[in-house]
């Protein structure tokens, strides 16, 4: 994705554009598709933008979020964000702590579940396992 596709979504969502933000816009940028949490990108440009704070990356992706240009899940406590804003499977190696993207089809999904009456609003699946770079260690 453009910088401006990121850039176009803060506005939208009423944010004024500074230099931090764009820093943060960067690293999302250069880091697509991918998973990060604030922190993460917090450790990684604070040397850039030394007054940026968490709480900041932390609200630029919120705003990114809330206009639909990333996503988030809850893994092991923390939030993640991430890119790839279709639906799928995301697939957390326990040994090398990467998360994987793997192609699911949540009509197929929803279907195959017993809902019992229930109304489903919104589906995500984790999967917890050994990816293929670690197997092969
Ligand atoms: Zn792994
Ligand atoms: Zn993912």
């Amino acid at each position: 994705m453009e910088r401006e596709f990121y850039v176009d979504s803060l506005r939208k969502s009423s944010f004024k554009i500074t230099p931090q933000r764009l820093t943060v816009i960067d690293y999302v940028r250069d880091h697509s598709p991918g998973h990060f949490t604030a922190e993460k990108i917090f450790n990684a440009i604070k040397e850039d933008e030394p007054t940026i704070t968490l709480a900041t990356v932390y609200n630029i992706l919120k705003a990114l979020q809330s206009a639909g240009t990333l996503k988030s899940l809850e893994l092991n406590g923390t939030t993640w964000f991430e890119t790839n804003t279709r639906f799928h499977a995301n697939f957390l190696c326990t040994v090398c702590g990467n998360i994987y993207d793997m192609d699911i089809d949540e009509d197929s999904l929803l279907r195959s579940i017993d809902v019992d009456g229930n109304m489903i609003e919104q589906a995500s699946v984790i999967l917890k396992g050994v990816c293929r770079e670690c197997r092969r260690k």
